[in-house]
C-alpha cells in the first residue's frame, strides 16, 4: 500500500509501506476514506520535535473495516468507523472515568501511521465507533474532524468549563481553536473572543460562534480581554497552542475562579510557581480523550447541527502530501485533508 513517511524535518514522502495485517486478536485493518494533516505532526516536520528515522506519520482516521481480529466483537467488517489518536479498551478504569486517552492500555496509533491506504487500529472493540449507515460522502470531512481535532477543541471547552452564559477566550487559530470556539458556542457560552490576526480564520471563527476578534497576543491580547469582561478576566479560556506565550496568556486572561482547558501539546512550558498560586484558576487538559465525545459528536454531524469539515480548506490525493505539510507550515492552509 501507499503512505506518508517523514525521512527528516521537511522531507515528507509517499512510499510503498508493508500492507498491515492483523497482529493481535483485537486488532482491525481499516481501509481509509480520508485522513489529515494535524498542526501536530508540524512538530517533527519543523525539526521542533526529533525525528528519529523514517517514521510513518497521521493518527487521524476515518475508514471502512476491512478485517477484524478473533476477539473483535462490536465492530464489522463493512462498517463505517471513526476512532482517536490513542487506541484505548474503553473499559478499564481511567476509561471509565472518561479519561480514554490514558487508558492503562493505551496505544498511539501516530506510531502506526494513518495517513495511508490501510491502517491497523489495537483494541478496536474500544477504540472505534461505528456509525448507523454508511455516511453520505459530504459528510466524511467533518467525521474525519472528529477523529482529532474536533474532539480535542471539545475536550478543551469541557476541560475550560464553558457553560451556558460564560465568556469564553480561544488562544490559537488552528483547526482545534476554531472547534474550540464551535464548542464553546454549541455548550452555551454567551460570548466567545478569538485570538487571530488572520482573515480567513478569523471569519471561519466568526462563523463557528465567535462574538470578537482579537488581534493582539500576550500580554496585549490579556488586557484586551480584561477590558471587554469588566477587568476580571473571561470565565473560560482554550488553549490551543503548546507554547510558553500561549500557556501565559491563558492563564492571565482567566479570571480569578476561572477555568483553562489546555490542549496544545506542551512544548518548553515551564509555569511560574507563585503567579499560578495567586492567580487561583483552574487548570485542566491534556491529551483529548476524543473517544469519549465520539458518539455525541457523530450525532450532531449526521443531524447537520454541525459542520466542523469546514477547517479542511484544502484536500489532496494521498500522492501529493508532502504539498499538504508544505501549504499548512507555511500557513497557506489551515488543514489539509487527504484521500487515498
Ligand atoms: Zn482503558
Amino acid at each position: 500500500m501507499r503512505g506518508v513517511v517523514l525521512h527528516r524535518p521537511g522531507d515528507i514522502r509517499v512510499e510503498d509501506r508493508p500492507d498491515p495485517t492483523i497482529k493481535q486478536p483485537t486488532d482491525a485493518v481499516i481501509r481509509l476514506a480520508a485522513t489529515c494533516v494535524c498542526g501536530s505532526d508540524l512538530w517533527p516536520y519543523r525539526g521542533i520535535e526529533e525525528v528519529a528515522g523514517p517514521a510513518p506519520m497521521g493518527h487521524e482516521y476515518v475508514g471502512i473495516v476491512e478485517e477484524v481480529g478473533s476477539d473483535v466483537w462490536n465492530v464489522k467488517p463493512g462498517q463505517f468507523v471513526i476512532g482517536s489518536f490513542f487506541a484505548s479498551d474503553n473499559s478499564c478504569e481511567i476509561c471509565r472515568a472518561g479519561y480514554q486517552s490514558r487508558c492503562v492500555h493505551a496505544e498511539l496509533v501516530g506510531a502506526i501511521g494513518t495517513q495511508a491506504e490501510y491502517a491497523r487500529i489495537p483494541l478496536a472493540d474500544g477504540t472505534l465507533v461505528p456509525t448507523p449507515e454508511l455516511p453520505s460522502d459530504d459528510l466524511v470531512p467533518s467525521l474525519l474532524a472528529a477523529s482529532d481535532v474536533l474532539g480535542t477543541g471539545w475536550f478543551a471547552a469541557v476541560a475550560a468549563d464553558v457553560r451556558p452564559g460564560k465568556t469564553v477566550a480561544v488562544v490559537g487559530d488552528g483547526a482545534v481553536g476554531l472547534l474550540g470556539v464551535l464548542a464553546a458556542k454549541q455548550l452555551g457560552a454567551e460570548r466567545i473572543f478569538a485570538f487571530s490576526r488572520h482573515e480567513p480564520r478569523q471569519s471561519l471563527a466568526r462563523e463557528f460562534g465567535a462574538t470578537d476578534i482579537i488581534t493582539t497576543r500576550g500580554d496585549e491580547g490579556v488586557a484586551e480581554v480584561k477590558e471587554l469582561t469588566n477587568g476580571l478576566g473571561a470565565h473560560s479560556v482554550i488553549e490551543a497552542v503548546g507554547t510558553q506565550e500561549s500557556m501565559m496568556q491563558a492563564i492571565r486572561a482567566t479570571r480569578p475562579g476561572g477555568h483553562v482547558g489546555y490542549v496544545g501539546v506542551s512544548h518548553g512550558v515551564e509555569l511560574p510557581g507563585e503567579e499560578l498560586f495567586f492567580s487561583a484558576v483552574h487548570l485542566h487538559g491534556g491529551p483529548a480523550p476524543v473517544r469519549r465525545f465520539l458518539p455525541e459528536l457523530i450525532e450532531l454531524i449526521r443531524n447537520r447541527q454541525i459542520d466542523p469539515g469546514k477547517v479542511f480548506d484544502l484536500t489532496l490525493p494521498l500522492e501529493q502530501a508532502a504539498e499538504g505539510y508544505r501549504a499548512m507550515d507555511e500557513r497557506r492552509a489551515i488543514k489539509t485533508l487527504l484521500r487515498p
